[in-house]
């Protein structure tokens, strides 16, 4: 099943849970330049906003690239992906 949004929905289609968090991609924020260590020792420093959102099941990292078909949001409870609707997802908005 895929599953799909406009909008971040307010609970799981699946398991009806409220946690549902956003999946981020791109680079993730570091702290400082020269602590950006990735691929040597994998080792990565995020910002401190950032790393508590991600603790808090609010925001998911989903990688360095967001493909067409990359889901928008993952449940915390059941890990099911969520999409966001292609009609409110256009290449060049604004
Ligand atoms: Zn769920």
């Amino acid at each position: 099943m895929n599953w799909q949004y406009e909008t971040k929905p307010p609970k799981c289609p699946v398991c009806e849970s409220t946690h549902i968090a956003e999946i981020q991609y791109g680079t993730p924020i570091y702290v400082t330049q020269n602590k950006y260590i990735l691929g040597e020792e994998n080792e990565i420093y995020l910002d401190p906003e950032l790393e508590a959102q991600i603790k808090s099941g609010e925001i998911v990292l989903g990688g360095c690239f967001q493909f067409k078909d990359s889901p928008a949001w993952r449940c915390n409870n059941c890990k099911t992906k969520l999409y966001k609707s292609p009609k409110d997802n256009p290449q060049n908005a604004t």
